[in-house]
């Protein structure tokens, strides 16, 4: 026996169209590359992506062509995604911080038919646009006005003109849900990019999922700033979770630094935000520095790479805002877990709280994941033994694009890369990434514990552990380590430092100190570029 339900297919239209009718008045607010504010609402927003969609239309894109964005965090950015993958055409972000070569690289590999662009990516788009051999139209995300005189890129079309000389006569296509509806390359630290393709029904999944209380809890009355960018795994899904909320969204466009930052969230009240740890180590930074607080800041997400317990600690003892760490990847959509408390723990004291919040979260609804060992056999939920980590899900990939790597389950899980515990309750903890991981004598050392250690102590700005050769051990711990501007410490003094707070043969070999960090586009350390720099570094 069929149930005898309404049969609708869950498509990424239906979000705006629900946000503009029944949340119409709500407010986005972006500060744009222009340099000024911009202000609208749903409503707005839904009907200029309706325009955008019979552009689009006009310029020749069908169901399933791609079409690629180069943006910030912005309404046209917005509008974008609702009006490719709405209209059937599937969206592929392009992160802006990759090298040129490497944009060409997977626009080509995508076979993107048209590009939109923001005004700061003119020079980059103008270097490669001979190379993207499979884009017809070239779009500049901007008024007529602020289109160059003249440019290299042929037939060069404005955003604005596009948008006033369609009509919003449009009605969203219906159409199977897991028709795919966006693209997005991994970074590719090893080997070229691949393509997590999401469908309408994944993304759709993914928003219901990732917006509930025991998951980053978004509401209607929440004022909410992606800081996460929209040009990598959909600003954590946020363009999709918060309109159907109906909260407000405030967008920063392309001014991450913390001042900039520490504005916008004052002058627009903001309630809620999301981030990777870097970008909250800038904006804590200029609060801390001019004795700022926050008015209306109250809960944030972190993901993406570990919190520092340090940086939770600031953010809720000095700051009263609330950390949401989360954990999960691009080919996750990219949600996997998200920490938070149960009914059973409101009572512990609270280091014991902050123990549980520290770590990387409880699975949501939709993701199931185990650890295994090496020959594939489960291990015991206890928040001891660790092992390789495999998810499944609705909004978890089966497969890359084009089938780039071939098959990647394992008898139906994904492999995430990540090496992790899971405790009695369900909480997961990331040791590491597996291709961090120290082997010393056989033994494992999880270098994300040493680091957070490290930047407990107050003259450690940034750290990272990474594994050296050894020729009894194989390989011991080397932390590398960017001091805070006017402090030091010695290497004797840090290493001293961990003494009675992990097992002995876990403190590092050496310390290093250096100026800045390689940050990778999606602002994480690029571990492997510092084990090239520190190849033969000789131990003391
Ligand atoms: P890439 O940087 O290769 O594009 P993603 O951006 O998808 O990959 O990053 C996914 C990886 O980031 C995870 O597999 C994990 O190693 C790391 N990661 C994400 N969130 C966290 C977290 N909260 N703590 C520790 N590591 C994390």
């Amino acid at each position: 026996v069929m149930g005898q339900m309404m049969n609708q297919p869950l498509l990424i239209s239906s979000i705006i169209e629900f946000a503009a009718r029944h949340y119409g008045g709500s407010e986005i607010i972006s500060r744009r590359v222009e340099g000024d504010m911009h202000r609208y609402t749903y409503r707005d927003c839904h009907q200029r992506a309706r325009r955008l969609a019979n552009a689009l239309h006009g310029l020749g894109v069908g169901m399933g062509d791609r079409v690629a964005t180069l943006a910030w965090n912005g309404y046209r950015h917005l509008e974008a995604y609702y009006a490719v993958s709405g209209s059937g055409a599937v969206l592929h972000t392009i992160n802006p911080r990759l090298f040129p070569d490497q944009i060409a690289y997977i626009s080509n590999h995508a076979e993107d038919q048209v590009l939109l662009f923001d005004l700061t990516f003119l020079p980059v788009v103008e270097k490669i646009a001979a190379d993207c051999t499979f884009v017809r139209h070239f779009v500049l995300m901007c008024d007529r006005e602020r289109m160059p005189a003249s440019s290299t890129i042929p037939d060069l079309l404005c955003y604005e003109d596009l948008i006033a000389t369609h009509s919003d006569d449009y009605a969203w296509p219906l159409f199977d849900e897991n028709a795919a509806a966006t693209l997005c390359y991994t970074s590719g630290t090893t080997g070229n990019p691949k393509g997590a393709l999401y469908s309408h029904r994944s993304t759709v999944l993914h928003a219901y999922a990732s917006a509930m209380p025991s998951a980053l809890n978004v509401r209607a009355s929440d004022t909410v700033l992606p800081v996460v960018p929209m040009f990598h795994v959909n600003a954590w899904g946020l363009p999709y979770s918060v309109p159907l909320s109906g909260a407000r969204m405030v967008f920063p466009g392309a001014a991450l630094d913390g001042k900039s930052l520490y504005e916008l969230f004052e002058a627009e009240k903001v309630t809620f935000s999301a981030g990777v740890p870097t970008v909250w180590l800038g904006l804590l930074n200029h609060a801390l520095q001019n004795n700022l607080k926050f008015s209306t800041f109250r809960r944030t997400v972190i993901g993406g790479a570990a919190c520092p317990p340090a940086m939770m600690d600031t953010l809720i003892d000095k700051f009263d805002v609330e950390v949401i760490h989360a954990w999960g990847m691009t080919e996750m959509s990219p949600l996997g877990t998200a920490g938070g408390l149960q009914t059973k723990h409101l009572d512990l004291p609270k280091d014991e709280q902050r123990k549980i919040l520290q770590k990387q979260g409880h699975a949501i609804y939709g993701v199931d994941m185990k650890i295994v060992d090496d020959d594939g056999k489960e291990l015991p939920w206890d928040g001891v033994a660790y092992g390789h980590l495999l998810v499944k899900g609705p909004w978890i990939i089966s497969s890359y694009y084009k089938n780039e790597g071939g098959d990647v389950l394992q008898d139906g899980w994904f492999p995430t890369g990540d090496v992790a515990t899971i405790d009695t309750d369900g909480y997961m903890q990331i040791t590491d990434r597996s291709k961090d991981v120290i082997k010393s004598g056989g033994e494992w050392i999880g270098t994300i514990d040493l680091e957070n250690l490290a930047m407990a102590h107050p003259a450690v700005l940034q750290a990272a552990c990474i594994g050296v050769f050894h020729p009894k051990w194989d390989e011991r711990p080397v932390l590398v380590v960017v001091l805070r501007p006017g402090m030091t410490v010695t290497r004797e003094a840090l290493l001293q430092f961990f003494e009675g707070k992990i097992a002995k043969w876990w403190t590092p070999d050496d310390v290093l100190f250096i100026d800045a960090l390689p940050m990778g586009a999606t602002g994480k350390i690029q571990k492997n570029k510092l084990r090239e720099q520190f190849k033969g570094h000789q131990l003391p």
